[in-house]
């Protein structure tokens, strides 16, 4: 078990944290999305070794409460997440001891291993089509749920998988982002049987050809028209709604932890889409706030594509508060443009929006 000082209530602004980030880069690697489960905690043990060394020389001010924070790695968590009827999963489970690398010959990693607060993952929260995990990350255990979910468009639109990657690294060793009120899941890949097939447009539907963003029991159609919407190859919209075992775990996780806003992460170019035909007003004001922050534009660029089936759109009529985000490319992350982001979505007070 490995432990650093982290300081709780401090928020970094995103230039510190991009310094220190850019420090930890050094010492770690952006793992490739299929093996993150595996790889992802030893990263975090390197990176937190870094952290600590950069938290030593960089004194923050204004910070005063400081607390012991430990890191605890995955086990059988799918199984607890099936059994817990309570939206909050945190410091429930049993960790593990991370591979910690010993300092010197004379020491020995006797601490016993300590609940996090704020990891715990990835569970996962159900399968895809060719059995492939859908993997939840979970940072803080405040009162309201939030959730970011990448990937639904698979390969394709891979570069919104990396970008949970790195955000789940950012978090793993900067907890202290998240606020105390929040619980916030990231779903890194709704999508692994098409990030599996293809990083070309062969990988953006499911292992069953459907589109996963057309699946979802909102304004629902099998085939629609194609004017203005993607169309490289066919994709349906499944036999019928929520007809895609991906679609109705995600819809079970919304549900069952009440998630009360929502990032889904698309790219590219297009900007900010509010949930909802016509879109609600909290969904609106989260769109604004986020474009406030970010160089995505809302409202977004209209193609005349008539979306159906939408998470979006399902999301808003449950009564969440939802965005599609677009990325600016197919490749690139914006990594720090979405950590400004990241800060906007925590700290948006969906009891009060910003007028
Ligand atoms: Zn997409």
């Amino acid at each position: 078990m490995l432990e650093l000082e982290s300081r709780k209530e401090c928020h970094l602004p995103v230039s510190m944290l991009k310094r220190e980030y850019m420090t930890i880069s050094r010492s770690t690697q952006i793992v490739a999305p299929d093996t993150i489960q595996h790889r992802l905690m030893q990263n975090a043990v390197r990176a937190l070794l870094a952290m600590a060394i950069t938290l030593s020389v960089l004194p923050i001010s204004g910070c005063s409460s400081i607390q012991s924070a430990s890191l605890s790695s995955p086990t059988a968590l799918s199984a607890q997440l099936e059994q817990n009827s309570h939206p909050k999963i945190a410091g429930e489970s049993t960790p593990l001891h991370l591979p910690v690398e010993t300092p010197t010959p004379a020491s020995s990693p006797t601490a016993a291993p300590t609940p996090s607060p704020f990891l715990r993952g990835p569970i996962a929260i159900g399968t895809s089509v060719a059995g492939r995990d859908l993997e939840v990350f979970q940072f803080g255990s405040g009162d309201s749920q939030r959730m970011i979910v990448a990937g639904i468009h698979g390969g394709y639109e891979g570069n919104t998988i990396r970008l949970a990657d790195e955000l789940i690294q950012v978090l793993t060793v900067k907890p202290d982002l998240i606020p105390t009120t929040v619980t916030l899941y990231i779903l890194r890949s709704l999508n692994p049987d098409g990030e599996a097939r293809s990083d070309s447009y062969k990988g953006r539907a499911n292992e069953n050809l459907v589109d996963l963003n057309r699946n979802w029991p909102a304004f629902w159609q099998s085939t629609w028209p194609l004017e203005g919407c993607w169309t490289y190859t066919y994709v349906s919209g499944g036999s019928h709604p929520a007809s895609e075992p991906e679609t109705r775990a995600l819809m079970n996780f919304l549900l069952t932890y009440r998630i009360e806003a929502l990032i889904s992460y698309h790219s590219a170019v297009l900007g900010i889409f509010p949930g909802g035909q016509p879109p609600d007003p909290a969904s609106i004001n989260l769109a604004e706030a986020i474009s406030k922050v970010s160089d995505y534009s809302y409202p977004p660029i209209e193609t005349g594509c008539q979306y159906t089936g939408q998470l979006i759109d399902w999301a808003s009529l449950q009564g969440i508060a939802a965005v599609d985000i677009e990325l600016t490319n197919h490749e690139d992350t914006d990594l720090w443009q979405n950590l400004k982001v990241l800060e906007a979505f925590l700290a948006w007070d969906l009891t009060q929006p910003n007028p």
